[in-house]
């Protein structure tokens, strides 16, 4: 399989551009060493797995797609999913390319070269994870891990025809992820289909003593759920998942798909998520609010490439910090500073967070009558490189579908859907109630 894998990515990685690092010796190496095992049993034994490059690995570079980290070759330890990954014998193939920092919606914001769509290459893979969902799709490895803030784990998923989660908010351990928006990121896994997502996840999650937020919440044995069986299964469909700009024919497949659940026993009613046309702009003051706190950290001395033109410390920290950050971290930096700073932290920062609770009530309240919440991951399928880059208000705008579901911390996954006229896939988004991602999985593995 290791060796399969690095084939693949010899004959297409030249096109798709997923791959920032290759872990090519060791894990052959390691590889040899399974061959050899006399026990073969563990879970995720010899299986080639793609890393998304913001999840720190031990020894092996960890880039976050950015030049502020071009450097950072020999990371000191392993990112709790990591080490759990390879507790179950899975084989680490390379790190993955990113937007920036997982700040981007179509990978175009990575320093190195972007990403692009195996199913056509004009198009983006969608992002943050966007190389996490190219790989897979690519058929480069098994299964990879991205990380899900507002949406990274599920639109590029959509957009690349794969299978990805995003757990409830401290499911998984953030232990060793490079922290972009503490209160919204999660890592979960991304797959060619349900029954390998349910696998890794029931690896990585559960509670970790190296990450308080983690939660202390028994992990079921989540492949258990795929029984095929939605009879009774209660879904709420909102009206604003299927509004004025949700592309024709991707709401004609989310309404296929509930047909399909329909004749499997389950019943859908149409409900409002009130509040959710407030989320994108609630999601873009918090988040970059976070994030410049988070990114403080890279000065050019604890972390990150020093600039070599600094007369002062002062000096150093800033020119560092100039050269090293592209273009949207900055702007998202600039933004949160703002955003946070006295005299403005009421009107805005406060003012989301307060937001943010009426969101999260939105969902609660419907959980309160349904099992899940059912709609399009995305807006419309996969858009052309160079499309949106220009105008960051229409990529942010991208994320509406996906972005409520981190505000509020619930589960949420993206299975293929349909496909667009010009052959490029879609995905159905299936939310569930905070740490049930045994229904979600139930609910897609019925319909896939
Ligand atoms: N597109 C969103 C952003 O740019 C989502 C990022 C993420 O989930 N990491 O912030």
């Amino acid at each position: 399989l290791v060796d399969t894998s690095y084939k693949r990515i010899k004959e297409v990685d030249g096109q798709v551009h997923a791959f920032l690092t290759l872990n090519e010796e060791s894990a052959r190496e390691e590889a040899k060493k399974l061959d050899a095992a006399a026990d073969q049993t563990a879970s995720l034994f010899g299986m080639p797995a793609g890393i998304k490059d913001n999840i720190v690995t031990k020894a092996l570079r960890t880039t976050c797609a950015s030049q502020f980290l071009d450097n950072f070759d020999d990371p000191l330890y392993n990112a709790t999913v990591v080490d759990k990954l390879a507790s179950q014998q899975a084989v680490t193939i390379g790190k993955l390319n990113m937007d920036e920092f997982a700040m981007g919606s179509s990978n175009e914001n990575s320093s190195y070269t972007p990403t692009r769509n195996p199913w056509n290459t004009d198009y983006v893979p969608g992002g943050s994870s966007g190389g996490s969902a190219a790989s897979v799709a690519a058929g480069e490895v098994l299964f990879s891990l991205g990380s899900d803030t507002g949406g990274s784990i599920r639109q590029p998923a959509a957009f690349c025809g794969v299978v990805g989660l995003k757990p409830t908010y401290g499911r998984v351990s953030r232990f060793g992820l490079v922290a972009f928006a503490s209160s919204l990121d999660q890592i979960g896994p991304i797959t060619r289909n349900v029954e390998d997502n349910a696998r890794v996840l029931e690896v990585i999650a559960g509670i970790d003593p190296m990450d308080s937020t983690s939660a202390n919440v028994d992990v079921p044995k989540y492949t258990e759920a795929l029984t095929g069986d939605v009879k009774g299964l209660k879904i709420a469909v909102p009206k604003e998942y299927l509004a004025e700009g949700v592309a024709p024919e991707v709401k004609e497949s989310v309404l296929q798909a509930l047909k399909v659940y329909e004749s499997l026993g389950a019943t859908w009613e149409e409900v409002s998520l009130p509040h959710s046309k407030y989320a994108v702009a609630t999601y873009y003051l918090l988040s970059s609010s976070e994030a410049s706190a988070n990114l403080a950290r890279f000065d050019g001395v604890r972390y990150g490439v020093r600039s070599e033109n600094a007369d002062n410390m002062i000096d150093m920290f800033k020119k560092s910090r100039s050269e090293g950050f592209g273009e949207e971290v900055k702007r998202r930096i600039m933004l949160g500073t703002f955003a946070l700073s006295s005299g403005y932290y009421d009107a805005y920062y406060k003012k989301a967070q307060k937001v943010r609770t009426l969101i999260k009530n939105d969902f609660d309240k419907i959980f309160e009558d349904y099992d899940v919440v059912i709609g399009p991951t995305t807006p419309t399928p996969a858009f052309k490189v160079g499309e949106k880059i220009d105008d960051p208000l229409t990529m942010y705008a991208n994320d509406i579908l996906t972005i409520p579901v981190n505000l509020a911390g619930v589960p949420g996954i993206s299975l293929p859907c349909g496909f667009s006229e010009e052959g490029l896939p879609f995905g159905l988004q299936i939310i569930g109630k905070h740490f049930d991602e045994s229904t979600v999985y139930r609910a897609a593995h019925a319909y896939e």
